[in-house]
């Protein structure tokens, strides 16, 4: 079996992580290159390599609906935040396993480069 990648060794705690997060089916840590004050991973604990990968609908709902719940946490609501899935190569992902970005603590330009 080939090794798992580093965010499915962070949902199981094999590596650390600074975790804000975690229910059945998800986690959510800090980025360890905060890229905004607050910028906070969400993965799903089942190992899937990207958006394009995710044919599971209800998977899909429950990770918009846990960073639903971490924004309440982190109290980034009214002000807002910026939820990002980067995919494949163009899309920048450089982690293979699906992630949303939570990013907040300052205002959000548009378009993103
Ligand atoms: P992406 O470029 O969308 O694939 O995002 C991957 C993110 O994972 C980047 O923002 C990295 O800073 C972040 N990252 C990589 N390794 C770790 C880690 N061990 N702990 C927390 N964040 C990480
Ligand atoms: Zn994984």
């Amino acid at each position: 079996m080939s090794d798992p990648c580093i965010f499915c060794k962070i949902a199981s705690g094999v590596i650390p992580a600074d975790l804000i997060y975690q229910d059945e089916h998800f986690v959510a840590f800090h980025d360890i290159t905060p890229q905004a004050p607050v910028h906070v991973l969400v993965i799903p604990r089942q190992h899937i390599a990207s958006l394009s990968e995710a044919d599971d609908a209800s998977l899909l709902a429950g990770l918009l609906e846990a960073v639903r719940k971490i924004s309440s946490q982190l109290a980034l609501v009214p002000a807002g935040w910026r939820t990002v899935i980067n995919t494949g190569t163009d899309g920048g992902q450089t982690v293979m396993h699906l992630h949303a970005h939570i990013l907040a603590g300052r205002f959000m330009q548009w378009p993103p480069f």
